[in-house]
């Protein structure tokens, strides 16, 4: 037998996802499967909606030529675009579009020779302060671009800091600072809504979207009603169970020690796999019975509550997220975001169902 942790990806909901963003934006989406699909496996994500995506966004060169060897046809586009000019030729080559976010990219590319123009997402940092051209440099930017032998086609875009934030007035005023710098280039193709701004701020999302978080089920706002559903479920299982007496305290640090008589059951799933250390008191379901993580998370085995679960025995499993234990929540409890918990999945198994 081996090691029960799994992470159980349903492409049938990856691809509900799918269609809810895009529905809901109204455009065209991009969708985001960059850092392997945001831990879910990029190969299989772009897979389950090649058919019906208007294309996918990665972060770089690598992550994109990893998709054309497994034959996704659509566009990519190279979200943080290239690094140094020799990138550009495999770039022609693959048949991929980029962002352009800086002068020194802007620089390289015009001064390459290259066999066939890119298509060019010129970013315009509008308040995010990363990376981005800034209000002053974007219109220049654009011209120095236009017509340029190197540039099939320009599509204007910019990312927002809190679009997360509905409270926050930050994205009105880089909504408003983006359409001033655009508004006499008469461009239509253009791009701003990430997920939180897909869900939260109907009037940022003109004509191509970039859904990422939603399409893997976790809502950047936190808003149980959002029609999403779970793509990851992470489970493993009980493979001991011990009582401990009131005042005796488990695990390293013994930062848990039972106030009376407690069941503790240990799971198959520590920090090495990608469950946070600091989520001691997340959330966990056994057997379909909501309890809670105690003590220190270690490297390969968790600890859960069982005392107020009198069916659970050794081999029951424990979902860590899912459907029952939201992600969000177990975040929440961690100190970080959905994000975070997904992308540092690893050594586990993993299994695909598309239905
Ligand atoms: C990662 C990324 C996105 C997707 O953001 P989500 O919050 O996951 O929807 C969109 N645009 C850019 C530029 C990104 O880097």
């Amino acid at each position: 037998m081996s090691r029960p942790a799994i992470a159980h990806i349903s492409l049938d909901a990856f691809r509900h996802n799918y269609r809810v963003a895009k529905t809901m934006h109204g455009g065209k989406s991009l969708a985001v499967i960059k850092a392997n699909a945001y831990g879910h496996g990029a190969v299989q994500c772009a897979k389950a909606i090649e058919n019906e995506a208007d294309g996918f966004a990665v972060a770089c060169l690598e992550e994109a030529i990893q998709l054309r060897q497994t034959g996704i046809k659509k566009a990519i586009l190279l979200l943080d675009g290239f690094f140094e000019a020799v990138e550009l030729a495999e770039i022609v080559a693959n048949d991929l579009w980029i962002v352009v976010h800086a002068e020194w990219q802007i620089d390289m590319l015009l001064a390459a020779e290259l066999a066939k123009p890119l298509q060019i997402w010129l970013k315009m940092d509008s308040g995010m302060h990363r990376v981005g051209l800034n209000h002053a440099a974007y219109q220049q930017a654009y011209m120095r671009l236009l017509g340029h032998v190197n540039v099939e086609k320009i599509v204007l875009m910019s990312h927002f800091a809190n679009a997360d934030n509905l409270e926050s007035e930050h994205t009105n005023q880089q909504i408003a600072l983006f359409q001033n710098a655009i508004q006499n280039l008469g461009v239509e193709d253009v791009s701003m809504a990430n997920s939180a701004a897909i869900l939260g701020w109907p009037q940022a999302r003109a004509n191509w979207s970039r859904p990422g978080i939603m399409l893997y089920g976790a809502d950047p706002l936190y808003d149980a009603k959002t029609p999403l559903r779970v793509v990851m479920q992470l489970t493993s299982r009980i493979i001991s169970i011990r009582t401990i007496q009131t005042g005796e305290s488990i695990g390293y640090g013994s930062i848990f020690t039972a106030d009376k008589e407690s069941i503790i059951g240990v799971v198959a799933c520590g920090y090495a796999d990608g469950y946070p250390r600091s989520a001691s008191n997340a959330p966990a379901a056994v057997d379909g019975t909501v309890t809670k993580v105690i003590g220190r998370v270690s490297m390969d085995m968790l600890m859960v509550d069982l005392t107020d679960i009198p069916t659970a025995k050794i081999g029951s499993t424990v979902e860590l997220w899912g459907d029952q234990v939201l992600a969000n929540d177990v975040a929440k409890a961690a100190g970080t975001i959905a994000y975070e918990l997904f992308c540092n999945v690893k050594r586990i198994q993993f299994t695909y169902s598309d239905n």
